[in-house]
C-alpha cells in the first residue's frame, strides 16, 4: 500500500489554514463522491482517502499531532504508547489501520507501552459524512440516501492482519512491549518501538486481503430520515453507526451535517418565512386579491387598497414546522412596488394624466 501524505490527499500545504483545508476537502468530496461515480473502485479509494485525511487535519488537535508525527491519526486517541514524538510513520495507511485493528491480535502479549492502553477496549471513532437538501427537503423533512467510507475488520483474517492459519507474533526487538528505550538511567529515552510501530506484535505472513493491516475500507449505505426544519450546518447523530470499536468497545457514533440550499422564493425569518411580493403601482393604490405560494401550493391574499411599500401581511401557520412539534411558523408576505425601468408611450400618457391629478406635494411638510 502506497504511503500518502495526508497534506498531499488533499492537495494543501502543510501551512494551510483551517478553510483552506475544509474547502479542499469540499471540492475532493463532490469530485470522487460515490453517488457520482458508481462502479468506479478507483474513485471510491480517493474518496476514502480524502475522508481520512479531512479526519485528522480538519480537527486542529489530531492535526497537531499528525505533525508532530507522533499519533496514529485513525485511532480515537490513544496514540503512541507512552506518547513519545517521532517514531513512526503517521502517513501510512498501513501503520494506521495496523493500530486501528491491531488491538485485536495481541493475544496473550499482555499490555505494551506504559500505559498498556492497547490491551483495553476503545470506542470507535465518530465519523461525519454531509448531505446537501433542497430548501422544501429541508423545511418538511425528507428521506435522503447516504454512501459513508469507514473501516471493518477484514473478513479473511478477522482483524488480525495475519494469513488465515498464521498468527502475529511477539516483537524480537521490543519482547512486545512496544518502545524502546534509549540511553541509560534517568537520561534513556523512551520510542514506539521501530520494528512493530508501538504495538508489540510483528507479522510475518500478512493476511493477502488487507496486506497484514487488519481492516478493509468499505462503504455504508443508509437512508436517513433527516427532521423537518434542519438549517444549514445542522448536525444530526445517528449513534452506533461510526466506526466499529476495538477489543469489544462501543462503535463511534455518525454525524451528518446538513447543507441547505437557498430558496429562491422563500427566506427564513426565526421560524417563520418571509416572501417579498411584487405589487404593479394600481395594485397598491386600489387593492386587491392576489396569489401568493406557500409551501403547500398557492393562495389568495388580499391587498387593502393603498398598501404601502415594505407593508407585511402573514398567513399564520402557513410556515415550516417548528422544532419540538410545536405547530407552524408563520409567511410574512412583503409588499415591494413593481417600479418599472421603462415606459411605453401609452403608460407614459397615462402616468402625466394621473401626475396632473395626483399634484399635491408630499414633501411639503420635510420644509415645514
Ligand atoms: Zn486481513
Ligand atoms: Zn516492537
Amino acid at each position: 500500500m502506497a504511503t500518502k501524505d495526508l497534506y498531499s490527499v488533499l492537495g494543501v500545504g502543510k501551512k494551510a489554514s483551517v478553510e483552506e483545508i475544509k474547502k479542499a476537502h469540499r471540492k475532493l468530496v463532490r469530485q470522487y463522491h460515490p453517488d457520482r461515480n458508481p462502479n468506479d473502485p478507483k474513485a471510491e479509494e480517493r474518496f476514502k482517502e480524502v475522508q481520512h485525511a479531512y479526519d485528522v487535519l480538519g480537527d486542529p488537535e489530531k492535526r497537531k499531532q499528525y505533525d508532530r508525527g507522533a499519533m496514529n491519526p485513525f485511532g480515537s486517541g490513544a496514540g503512541a504508547p507512552g506518547g513519545a514524538a517521532g517514531g513512526f510513520d503517521a502517513g501510512s495507511f498501513s501503520d494506521i489501520l495496523s493500530n486501528l485493528f491491531g488491538g485485536a491480535s495481541k493475544g496473550g502479549g499482555g499490555p505494551t507501552g506504559r500505559g498498556g492502553s492497547t490491551s483495553r477496549s476503545e470506542r470507535g471513532r465518530d465519523l461525519e459524512t454531509e448531505v446537501s437538501l433542497s430548501f422544501e427537503q429541508a423545511v418538511e423533512g425528507a428521506q435522503v440516501s447516504l454512501s459513508v467510507p469507514t473501516s471493518a475488520a477484514c473478513t479473511t483474517c478477522r482483524g488480525t492482519g495475519a494469513k488465515p492459519g498464521t498468527a502475529p507474533k511477539v516483537c524480537p526487538k521490543c519482547n512486545g512491549r512496544g518502545v524502546e528505550s534509549q540511553g541509560q538511567g534517568l537520561f534513556s529515552i523512551s520510542q514506539p518501538c521501530s520494528r512493530c510501530h508501538g504495538s508489540g506484535t510483528v507479522i510475518e505472513d500478512p493476511c493477502p486481503t488487507c496486506k497484514g493491516t487488519g481492516a478493509t475500507r468499505t462503504v455504508k449505505k443508509y437512508k436517513v430520515n433527516i427532521p423537518a426544519g434542519v438549517r444549514e450546518g445542522s448536525r444530526i447523530r445517528l449513534a452506533g453507526k461510526g466506526e466499529p470499536g476495538r477489543q469489544g468497545g462501543q462503535p463511534g457514533d455518525l454525524f451528518v451535517v446538513t447543507h441547505v440550499e437557498d430558496s429562491p422564493v422563500f427566506k427564513r425569518k426565526g421560524e417563520n418565512l418571509e416572501v417579498e411580493v411584487p405589487l404593479t403601482i394600481p395594485e397598491a393604490l386600489r387593492g386587491g386579491e392576489i396569489e401568493v405560494p406557500t409551501l403547500a401550493g398557492r393562495k389568495r391574499l388580499r391587498v387593502p387598497p393603498g398598501t404601502k411599500h415594505g407593508t407585511v401581511q402573514r398567513l399564520r401557520g402557513e410556515g415550516p414546522p417548528r422544532l419540538g412539534g410545536k405547530g407552524r411558523g408563520d409567511i410574512h408576505y412583503r409588499f415591494v412596488i413593481d417600479v418599472p425601468d421603462q415606459l411605453t408611450r401609452e403608460q407614459e400618457k397615462a402616468v402625466e394624466q394621473l401626475s396632473e391629478v395626483m399634484n399635491g406635494n408630499p414633501r411639503a411638510r420635510l420644509f415645514a
